[in-house]
């Protein structure tokens, strides 16, 4: 047995549309104990949507998404039968620890349109001093997930950008992953995984900048909703049905060495994967797809150049040991070339810096 290894369609039941939040207390009628897992800031836009008053016990957790702070959270809960989780990844992923603890169902609220937390059973998990720790497998999928897409306006827009680029290589990473694996080896789940990512593509190029304009007018648009449930619905079913072949590659890897850089650090996840992308395709030399990603990069604000992660100018020295952790076996560069060295994947930066200089 091995949970890493299973199919996980997602959410046991998703909700989405317009004011589906009012209809929170119709799905917490057979359950007494109840307790709600939040953050300050969190609550804060929770409490001024919803308006009516949330008669359970709030817990706050300290913002790392550790197992440290589920164990105090699950200690100070004692029992419940449904956690409620209000707020963004990590408040979610903190939420997933203490249901898992007390073995009890998890509702999850999301507060911002950013990643598929809300959806997946799985977690990403850190140390109490915010360090990366590991990414975590729980028997259950979320009860219910509850997207509201008149709450989500409250989204902040450099968020939803950085949800779109962290998205958008959901295709690129499984096409690079699955291209040259034989028939044989996609079985069924991996085939539905790569169909998933494909028309997650689609739906990202072509709603992207009405659900952004959407957002900056507060307004609920169709596309809107599409980018919404893209987002934290459909990308958490390509890693769900794939498995191994739709979780993390060249884009992501290239996201973990660009962290070691201390002047990425304020750049969103997403915008870094987004690059991150790019560098991948530029590893595999597919030129004309960068070419054509570059108008929708450009138009929504996503990262195209080392210069937009804050490392100014190409300079290898700098740009090194991002490649060299890019490219180590514990990372998942290898599943697009497993004769991936740091030295490639620097060749493969330098290569898309002058590309992008003269597009
Ligand atoms: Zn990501």
């Amino acid at each position: 047995m091995n949970i890493s290894f299973e199919v996980r369609p997602g959410a046991n039941r998703y909700v989405s549309g317009e004011n589906v939040l009012q209809e929170l207390p119709q799905y917490l009628t057979n359950f007494t104990q109840v307790a709600v897992i939040t953050g300050p800031t969190s609550f804060k836009i929770f409490a001024a949507y919803y308006n009516t008053e949330l008669a359970y016990p709030l817990f706050y957790y300290d913002g790392s998404a550790s197992n440290e702070d589920a164990a105090r959270l699950a200690q100070e809960i004692g029992t419940a039968e449904v956690i409620i989780g209000i707020g963004g990844g990590r408040v979610l992923d903190t939420s997933k620890l203490v249901a898992e603890i007390l073995g009890c169902k998890l509702v999850a609220v999301p507060t911002l349109i950013s990643n598929c937390a809300p959806y997946t059973p799985i977690a990403a998990v850190y140390h109490p001093d915010h360090t990366f720790k590991d990414i975590q497998y729980f028997q259950d999928a979320p009860f219910l997930t509850l997207v509201d897409y008149r709450f989500l306006l409250a989204t902040p827009v450099e968020y939803l950008i950085a949800g779109i680029g962290d998205t958008v290589a959901k295709w690129y990473e499984i096409e690079g992953i699955t291209r040259r694996l034989s028939a044989d080896t996609k079985n069924a789940g991996v085939r539905l995984g790569i169909a998933s990512a494909k028309e997650i593509k689609n739906i990202l190029l072509a709603d992207s900048l009405a659900a952004l304009a959407a957002l900056k007018e507060q307004t609920v648009t169709p596309a809107f909703g599409r980018i919404a449930d893209t987002v934290i619905a459909l990308a958490g079913t390509v890693g769900g049905f794939a498995v191994n072949f739709g979780r993390t590659a060249g884009a992501h890897a290239t996201h973990n060495g660009l962290s070691y850089l201390p002047a990425t650090h304020e750049i969103f996840h997403g915008a870094k994967v987004a690059y991150g992308v790019l560098v991948q395709l530029s590893y595999t030399g597919d030129y004309d797809e960068i070419a054509q990603l570059l108008p929708f990069y450009h138009a929504v604000g996503l990262p195209t150049s080392v210069t937009q992660l804050n490392l100014g100018a190409f300079d290898a020295e700098t740009l090194a040991p991002v490649a060299q952790l890019a490219a180590d076996p514990t990372d998942y560069f290898n599943l697009i070339d497993p004769a991936v060295t740091g030295e490639k994947v620097l060749q493969a930066i330098e290569k898309l810096e002058t590309f992008i200089a003269k597009n």
